[in-house]
């Protein structure tokens, strides 16, 4: 889409509703782990357990407003929170620039599943199957009524995606080194049934690439104890947000530069 067809419009108001969504989703991927009700109690404070008030509630100005500290007891909060509602924002507003407008209707599930697990997972090192298999039974709806490829693509992504990483995982294990969880393999092959076998296989190759470039430079500074694990799911879902949007063109660049 472009300026001429008017896409523009909509930018601020989606970017309000993916900032309130970005919210939610924060809600979602700090309780769902817990096995805590999504919608009861109100957000308190994690250190003072005092009920946030509807200024703490307002997404990213709230943050601002308070300076990234509780009102009450002046704990500094997580600038998760703050991340989690610019992305929600950014991303909603960004979609119909990104994607065409059928795949719209995979791009904004696609993003809210992604942002609650890359909570939960930079919060827990967990992604939870409560989150993961209800999304896989809602995007093989999706896929079987907007498929620009053909089924069996998808179906071939969803295996060789979470087979791709088993493997890698089983290999890690031998060799003595931190291993992918199975939360990770599961998200793998959510993302082959989401974008089929060609870009799953780039969002491996991308993931991995990502996961050691940080995890290194975490080990060098001094963040990161070697032996350790890294939560894996943001760098899974960071790189399938880059195959989903570019991953076709990555892909002829990529061809064209050994071609010639
Ligand atoms: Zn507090």
């Amino acid at each position: 889409m472009d300026w001429e067809n008017g896409t523009w419009i909509f930018t601020i108001p989606l970017f309000i509703i993916g900032a309130v969504f970005g919210s939610f989703f924060n809600v979602v991927g700090l309780r769902v782990p817990k096995g805590e009700s999504i919608v009861a109690p109100r957000s308190s404070c994690g250190s003072c357990k005092k009920q946030l008030s509807a200024v703490d509630l307002l997404p990213i100005l709230g943050w601002f407003i308070r300076r990234g500290r509780c009102h009450y007891c002046g704990v500094s909060l997580s600038p998760v929170y703050l991340l989690g509602e610019l992305a929600g924002g950014l991303l909603f507003a960004a979609l119909p620039f990104l994607v065409s407008p059928r795949e719209l209707w995979i791009a904004y599930p696609l993003v809210s599943v992604l942002l609650i697990l890359t909570v939960s997972d930079l919060k827990y090192m967990l992604l939870p199957n409560k989150i993961i298999y209800p999304a896989m039974l809602l995007f093989v709806a999706l896929r079987l009524i907007l498929h620009p490829l053909p089924l069996w693509q998808y179906a071939a992504g969803f295996v060789i995606g979470g087979g791709a990483l088993l493997s890698v995982s089983v290999v890690a294990v031998w060799m003595g080194k931190p291993a992918m969880g199975f939360g990770d393999i599961r998200l793998m092959a959510l993302v082959g049934l989401v974008m089929g076998l060609k870009l799953v296989l780039l969002c491996v190759f991308l993931s991995a690439l990502l996961g050691s470039v940080i995890g290194l430079a975490l080990i060098a500074s001094g963040r990161l104890d070697r032996k350790s694990p890294m939560p894996y799911g943001p760098f899974i879902a960071f790189g399938c947000l880059v195959c989903f949007f570019f991953g076709d063109r990555l892909l002829n660049w990529y061809v064209d530069l050994i071609v010639w």
